[in-house]
């Protein structure tokens, strides 16, 4: 039989790392088997839903490279479907019309609470006769369509991560609500009656989804009984907590893929980060692979039953590997958006190749994206601040007759190079009687307003390039 596996988003937020990494799990078991990978946006919850959110979580998992073989489908373009199946269970009298009023059922809970119980719901509208329905419109109350739960009834399904699971009707609350009061008789459907009616019509082999659906995979198996259909398998990936074992929320600073990639995170680094949360591959010793590598190993029996801890330093750490590892080209076009965004005027001096040169001299000191903002900084502008020691340093005795030196040495080579740029400072060394370091910190200094940073000699070929260096020189003799 084909995999068949999707992914189900919500659109009431932007792509969350948790779905990113479902769909993750996903996409690498559909792959792994040939099979296909479905989206699906769970957009039932009218008021919460946003078509930003869609474009947000459509956009994401291309980004990923999360390539989905069917959908998007819209459940709000489903509703049919869900009404019918809801039919389907009233007819045969597995599901009923509940009356209770939200009161009556704050009054129940009440009383539960006090007795020391937990809050579920006592079945109470599920034998009414129709004089008893009659007189519960007649008071126009409105109602939802619940689902019977035996509380007797056990459910037992092997999940593909944590083995036997076995459930208890007791446990699930007493009979389910599968669709809210609305104008027409079959009400609006929630979530966990309208996914069962599409995993059961997208023929979905696999439901690969998060931990915090556990207990609705137990309601949902006695949905699938009642509908009559073929039972999928289940698994239950772990969920991904901070670093002192919580689960990963708001609170931890970020959560949502957009804001990992504006942080300055590739795509690369982040699926390859997010592929080892929870999984390891049969080598693990191996870190680094792409989605497709990972794919060829991918298997359930390898991902941990225990929450995965989010680790940041290793993420950076992957993040550095993808970005030193790629070619200088393709790194410029990922940090053009970066310098845009700061910005830092692109202009006819900054030319393609100029840029390129620049990223070949910072690529490899970066760790994020954005870090390219800060260490390109004195390359985008005019003029620099000094620092406490750089400016201490152009104030040494002899510093300013080095700087006048190569000032006047640049008289004659305007289009600078890496020889004549070493020539010169050979140069100004010899004539001045002094030590080469004295002349690369004050060259330093003036042409960066600081004494640490990249590459002297190719920092001064791509100012001198734009015309800065010369300028900053002047200034820092006049300082
Ligand atoms: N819409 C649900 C969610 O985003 C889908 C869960 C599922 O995969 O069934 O959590």
């Amino acid at each position: 039989m084909t995999v068949r596996v999707r992914i189900a988003p919500s659109p009431t937020g932007n792509l969350h790392i948790g779905t990113a990494r479902t769909s993750v799990f996903n996409w690498l078991f559909a792959r792994h088997h040939g099979g296909k990978f479905i989206l699906r946006i769970e957009d039932t919850d009218l008021e919460r839903s946003r078509p930003e959110y869609t474009e947000n979580i459509l956009e994401g998992l291309r980004w990923l490279g999360l390539n989905w073989d069917e959908g998007p489908f819209f459940q709000s373009q489903r509703l049919d479907l869900y009404k019918t199946a809801v039919q389907k269970l009233l007819d045969q009298g597995l599901a009923y019309r509940c009356y209770t009023t939200p009161q009556e059922l704050d009054t129940l809970r009440e009383a539960q609470k006090a007795r020391g119980e937990a809050p579920r719901y006592d079945n109470r509208h599920r034998h009414l006769t129709p004089e008893q329905r009659a007189a519960f419109e007649a008071e126009g109350r409105s109602y939802v369509i619940r689902f019977q739960i035996e509380d007797e009834r056990e459910i037992v399904w092997d999940d593909l991560v944590r083995g036997k699971m076995t459930w208890r009707g007791s446990d699930l609350g007493g009979d389910m609500v599968i669709a809210r009061a609305s104008e027409e008789g079959t009400g609006q459907p929630l979530y966990n009656f309208v996914v069962v009616v599409d995993d059961i019509d997208m023929q979905i082999t696999q439901v690969i989804r998060g931990e915090d659906h556990i207990a609705n995979t137990a309601k949902q198996i006695l949905l699938y009984e009642a509908l009559g259909a073929k039972i999928p398998e289940f698994a239950h990936a772990p969920l991904i907590l901070n670093m002192d074992g919580r689960k990963l929320s708001k609170r931890d600073g970020v959560t949502s893929i957009s804001e990992f990639k504006q942080m300055g995170f590739t795509a690369e680094a982040l699926v390859n980060y997010m592929t080892l949360l929870g999984w390891s591959p049969p080598d693990s010793t191996q870190e680094i692979f792409t989605l497709e590598t990972a794919a060829k190993d991918f298997s359930f029996e390898r991902v941990n039953k225990a929450g995965a801890k989010f680790d940041w330093a290793k993420l950076d750490w992957l993040n550095s590997h993808y970005i030193h590892s790629m070619p200088v080209d393709q790194l410029t076009d990922l940090l053009i958006p970066y310098w845009q965004a700061a910005g830092y005027k692109l202009d006819a001096e900054r030319s393609r190749s100029w840029l390129e040169q620049l990223v070949a001299l910072i690529g490899p000191s970066l760790t994020r994206l954005v870090d390219a903002i800060a260490m390109s900084q004195l390359f985008f502008s005019e003029t620099v601040e000094f620092s406490d020691e750089a400016m201490q340093q152009i104030k040494q005795e002899g510093a300013a007759a080095t700087l006048k030196g190569i000032i006047t040495a640049l008289e004659n080579q305007p289009q600078l190079s890496q020889d004549s740029a070493q020539d010169i400072i050979k140069q100004v060394v010899k004539e001045q009687n002094v030590k080469k370091g004295l002349v690369m910190r004050s060259l330093r200094a003036a042409l960066t307003g600081d004494l640490h940073g990249p590459d002297l000699i190719q920092s001064w070929l791509l100012l001198n390039q734009i015309g800065l260096d010369k300028p900053r020189l002047h200034r820092a003799i006049t300082e």
